[in-house]
């Protein structure tokens, strides 16, 4: 597998264990409006721009959003961050902000760790 299709892999598979593992009935709630809906129907949204990869696939950067806020108000990036603080405790969304500016190099087969690591949890749910 090329670099490129193993990273989509892992977009792919992570962002359904972002979904599914704060499912409920196979619904989930938008972490920025509150929106409940069928968590396929749902985003997994990032606080830090997936450009980052040091963050990309990190479980307190990534959290469950509605299309409208991910897409259409741009991630709603002010209310993620005040959301990540109220859940994980003050300073998160600043600590976030400086890894995400941190270069981290992932080996293909460290992805390809991660990707088989989802996809047991995700499997599990399904
Ligand atoms: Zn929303």
């Amino acid at each position: 597998m090329t670099r490129s299709k193993i990273v989509k892999k892992l977009d792919s598979i992570f962002s359904q264990y972002i979904r599914l593992k704060d499912s409920e009935n196979d619904y989930a709630t938008c972490f920025t409006c509150g929106k409940s809906d069928h968590w396929k129907k749902l985003q997994n949204g990032h606080f830090q721009s997936r450009r980052h990869y040091s963050t990309r696939w990190d479980e307190v950067n990534c959290q469950v959003q509605c299309a409208g806020c991910n897409v259409f108000r741009q991630g709603e990036q002010f209310i993620f961050s005040k959301n990540l603080d109220l859940k994980y405790g003050k300073g998160t969304a600043e600590n976030l902000q400086i890894q995400a500016g941190q270069i981290i190099k992932l080996s293909d087969s460290e992805l390809q760790e991660m990707i088989k690591d989802y996809e047991k949890f995700v499997q599990t749910i399904i």
